[in-house]
């Protein structure tokens, strides 16, 4: 019997096995992911996932009962270390699995910001379910938030914040927010619609650092001046997680924007 063995557990890998099963696949398939949630939708993560419009149940791509349904073997909270193509393996904590097949789905991971203050408390990335239940629970006490990026994922949340009461800040190092997407018509719309909703956007403006208290950040730092900020999101971008397949030999081309 074929065994396909999927790294990851996101949509990719959580349609993947559906439509394995949809067009007749009937050998043994082995779901392998980090994340402690069967694979979810990530799009509502910063829209009505974060406003509390929807549940963390709509967001899974198929339900717990899908998988055992089609007797798909789901490993949760689970690290592939390495591939080993010769062997055929895949290793995790757990030990290895075999493998016919390998899909390797491992997605992507944000970009972290590195600079003076950008690991104190209160400065968030969001990709997970999790980093959105920690912004959430913040949101609900926070005044000022602070968001590093105006592309999709900050303007998403300054609109959600902005309806929530909280005073918003969006900084972007571009000439115009979305300007790497879209045009800039585009952009000027998008950029008079948020601050018709009471949103203050900063073009040409990067942050240089955080300053804080008692290991909490107070204000951005943007060359000379200062935002204050008892809440920061930072959205500046995603690296591919191609480590494990450039580890085991793969050739693997890394595509940088700028
Ligand atoms: C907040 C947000 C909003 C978005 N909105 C939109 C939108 O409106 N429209 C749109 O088209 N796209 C949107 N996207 C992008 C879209 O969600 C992604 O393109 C999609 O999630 C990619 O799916 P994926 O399965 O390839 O990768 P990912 O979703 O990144 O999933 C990969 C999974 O693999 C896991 N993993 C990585 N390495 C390992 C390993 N070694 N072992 C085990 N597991 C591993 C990761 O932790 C992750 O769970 C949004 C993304 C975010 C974060």
């Amino acid at each position: 019997m074929t065994q396909m063995v999927i790294i990851g557990g996101g949509q990719a890998a959580g349609q993947t096995v559906a439509s394995l099963r949809q067009e007749g696949f009937e050998g043994k398939i082995i779901l392998i992911g980090d994340e402690p949630t069967l694979p979810y939708q990530r799009p509502p993560l910063s829209k009505a996932y974060l406003s509390g419009a929807v549940p963390a149940e709509k967001l899974l791509v198929r339900p717990e009962k899908f998988y055992q349904d089609r007797d798909i073997e789901v490993h949760l909270g689970e690290t592939v270390t390495a591939i080993d193509p010769a062997q055929k393996t895949v290793t995790t904590a757990e030990g290895a699995f075999a493998y016919d097949k390998l899909l390797i789905a491992t997605g992507s991971t944000p970009r972290r910001l590195s600079i003076p203050g950008s690991d104190l408390g209160g400065i968030h990335y969001l990709r997970t379910m999790a980093d959105v239940d920690a912004i959430r629970d913040q949101m609900a006490q926070a005044t000022r938030l602070c968001i590093v990026g105006g592309g999709y994922i900050g303007l998403e949340v300054a609109s959600v914040a902005v309806s929530q009461g909280l005073s918003v800040d969006v900084l972007e190092m571009e000439e115009r927010i979305l300007q790497r997407v879209t045009t800039p018509f585009m952009s000027a719309f998008y950029q008079q619609l948020h601050e018709s909703r009471g949103v203050t956007i900063h073009t040409q403006t990067g942050c240089s650092g955080f300053r804080g208290k008692d290991n909490a950040v107070t204000h951005v730092r943007c060359g000379e001046t200062e935002i204050e900020a008892d809440l920061v999101i930072v959205g500046i971008g995603i690296i591919p997680n191609i480590q494990l397949a450039h580890d085991a030999g793969l050739d693997c081309v890394q595509w940088h924007y700028r």
